[in-house]
Parts: C-alpha cells; structure tokens; sequence
C-alpha cells in the first residue's frame, strides 16, 4: 500500500547517518515500552474501576479495549491484570513506570498475583522478585515466579498434578500419511521420559557430526550435516524403540537419569506434609523464591510430593550453598569437573549463564569461571554451566563472575558488561 504525499524516511537510515549505536537505541526504545505498558495497564485497570466501559453498552472492559483500539480480548485481560499489581503493590507501579522492569517480567508477576488461591501472598515478596527481575534473565525470572507460585500453592500445584497423571495417555497412530505420535502425563514421568529421548537426541547428533567432519574436515559445519534436527529427532525417538526391543525385561538402568534438586526447608515441608498432613508452612512461600528449589537441573519444576518419591527411590546427594548461592568446595582441587563436582556445578543454574542463552545446564558444560591456565583454582565457587558456544568465547577473553547477590555478569575484553 502506498501513501500519496507522504515520504517515507526508514528509521534505520537515519541511524547510519547519525551514526547511532543500535543497541543503545535498541535499550531506549524499550525502555520507552515499559512505561507506556505501565500506562496502559493502569488506564485499563481504572476504566474497570469506573465502569467507564459502560457508557457506550459495552458489557466490560474488555469489549471497550476491543472497540477502542481493536485490541485482542487477551491483550484487555492481561493488561487489566497487570493494571491490577500495580494498584495493590506500590513497589511495582513504581519499577514499571520508571521502566525498571520488562514489559514480559511485569506480565509474569501479574499472571501470578492473578492466581486466585495464592496471588495476595505474592505481596510478601514483591521486593525481591522486582530485583531479581531487574538482574536475572526473562527465562530464570520467569522459573523463579513459578517456583514461588508452586510451593505457595502447594495444594493446587500438586492437585493440577494429580489430574495430569489420572488423565495421562499415550497414542501411536498409523495411516497412510505416516505415523503420528501423541503422549500427555504429569511432570514426574516427563521429565524421565525427556532425559532418555534427549541422550537418544545427542547420540544422532554426535554420530552425525562425527560423518560431516570425516566428509569435510575444517570446513565442517551444521549446514553440512546429513540430516536435520528434526529427522535426528525422529530417527532417535524410532531407536528408543529398538534399544527398548533389544534390552532384557529386567536390566538395570543407568543411574542417576534425572538430577532433581530441592532446597532443604522445601523436602523438610513435603516430608511433613505426608507424614503429618501439614498445611504448606507461610514461612515458606515468604522466603526467597530465588532459592526455594524444587525442580530438575534443567528447570521443569516438579510438586514436592514428587521429589520425596523420588529422594525414596533415587539418591540423595546433600549440597551446601552460601548465601549468595554459592555451592561450597565439595572435596580436592583437580584439573576437571567429574562426577560430583561436575553435577553439582550444573546445579547451580538451569541454564547455561551467558547473557540471552538459553541452552539447558543438562547440557552445558562445568566451566571454570577463571581460566586454569590463569591460575583459577578448580573447585565449585569457581565454576558454572556454559553451553560448548559460549565455552569457547571464553578463550577470546571474555569473563563471567557471580557477585555476592548471586547474579551473574559477563565482561567483554575491554572491561564492559554484556546486558
Ligand atoms: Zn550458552
């Protein structure tokens, strides 16, 4: 479509010629953002307040988002919730409008304090999880608020469970189109379900990389490789199948499967509430979330119920922390993270930590925060999980620490920090 008279100027140009950093303008704008979502929110939430809806017989607020500004009916809901934190919760109405917060981290907080059974309590740590949203990434942030959500409603969480696993199924479908594979259960068979199929994943992976470096040597790269992700993930899914064909019915299996780890005060509740039928502790839900761990290495988040079933059938393995989060020297300095050293390394984050990565600690590997060879010393205060990509970016000299809070930073070689 074009618009007679008008000139177009694309932004993009102006910049070049201005010579403006995109990424400054990039955190400007987004800045910007926030405080107009903030703005909006609050004006939604108000037009509820007053019924302002109304005048136009519009049966609510909604309808008059939808009729104003040809918003969607969940563009008006999440607004309106948000609108409302910010109403209850002066600290959140204050970071969103001096656009501390991302637009995303608010939606998140909102969606909890939304939760009928649980969300007034989130007031009780509404400070702190405006500063972790400040310093963590959207994906850490995001599990924090979760994992609050989840031990706060302790009965709701494990209920939602309950339900998946009485109504777990699983569906292998032939037709003349191929086959098509359905499976829903609960998290506590999920999460075993995954690890397996992820092994299988990299096992293709592995075997495929190994033909593509024969074939091309140093020029070697994932476009080259004889099949796709997703047919290496079919062709995985299909050798469970014969592995599983192929295995005596008893055989023992590789342990440990699945690391699941949990702080000490949430098992204590879970072991209290089966043995005496206790209600979930307040206590609990008002502590840190950024601590309160119950969930894989890689973040799924698992009810406490479940994590006594497994601490019962599994092993357990006792892990002490500082208060910045911190695990503490697990035994001798060597050369390499192994065995323990390297899982309890791994516990430490869910994700590999480098800015905006995404890539789960499963499958990270335990990096020495200083370099060896510049006299870092090999013991678990001085490690983390990052992915092979950002493993190798360290050797260009680039660093990360973890400060006293227990965030992570990234430096550049020149000294300034990645945001
Ligand atoms: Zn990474």
């Amino acid at each position: 479509m074009s618009y007679p008279g008008c000139m177009v100027v694309h932004m993009f140009d102006v910049i070049v010629e201005a010579e403006l950093d995109l990424g400054s303008l990039f955190a400007s704008l987004d800045r910007e953002r926030r405080r107009v979502e903030a703005r909006l929110a609050e004006l939604v939430a108000e037009a509820h307040r007053r019924a302002t809806y109304a005048a136009d017989g519009h049966a609510s607020v909604a309808s008059w988002c939808r009729a104003g500004a040809r918003w969607s009916t969940n563009e008006a809901s999440v607004h309106l919730r948000l609108g409302r934190l910010m109403f209850a919760s002066p600290t959140v109405a204050a970071a969103a409008h001096d656009g501390l917060v991302g637009v995303a981290q608010l939606h998140a907080l909102a969606r909890a304090f939304a939760n009928p059974r649980c969300g007034g309590q989130l007031l009780h740590v509404i400070d702190l999880l405006i500063e972790h949203a400040q310093h963590l990434s959207f994906d850490e942030f995001n599990l924090v608020v979760r994992r609050w959500e989840m031990l706060a409603d302790a009965d709701g969480a494990f209920r939602d469970e309950e339900a998946t696993h009485r109504d777990r199924t699983a569906n292998i479908g032939l037709s003349d189109g191929g086959v098509d594979v359905r499976a829903h259960g609960a998290s506590a068979q999920g999460v075993l379900i995954s690890e397996i199929f992820q092994r299988f994943v990299d096992a293709e992976f592995v075997s495929d990389w190994a033909d593509t470096v024969a074939a091309h040597g140093d020029a070697a790269c994932a476009a080259l490789m004889p099949r796709t992700h997703a047919q290496r993930r079919f062709d995985a899914f299909h050798h469970i199948f014969l592995a599983a064909a192929s295995t005596p019915p008893a055989a023992q299996a590789p342990e440990p499967v699945v690391n699941i780890v949990v702080t000490l005060e949430t098992l204590e509740a879970a072991v209290g509430q089966a043995v005496a039928g206790q209600a979930a502790s307040p206590s609990r839900a008002a502590s840190d979330p950024l601590w309160s761990r119950s969930e894989t290495t890689n973040g799924t988040l698992l009810v406490p119920n479940d994590i006594l079933a497994a601490a019962l059938i599994g092993h357990i393995r006792r892990v002490v922390v500082d208060s910045a989060g911190v695990i503490i020297d697990l035994g001798r300095k060597r050369r390499l993270f192994t065995g323990n050293q390297r899982q309890a390394v791994l516990m430490t984050s869910a994700r590999c930590i480098w800015p905006g990565c995404d890539q789960p600690s499963g499958r990270c590997q335990a990096d020495h925060l200083h370099e060896w060879q510049h006299n870092g010393a090999t013991n678990i205060a001085n490690a983390a999980p990052l992915c092979s990509r950002h493993n190798r970016w360290k050797s260009r000299g680039y660093s990360t620490h973890r400060d006293s809070n227990g965030y992570w930073h990234t430096h550049r070689p020149d000294g300034s920090e990645i945001t």
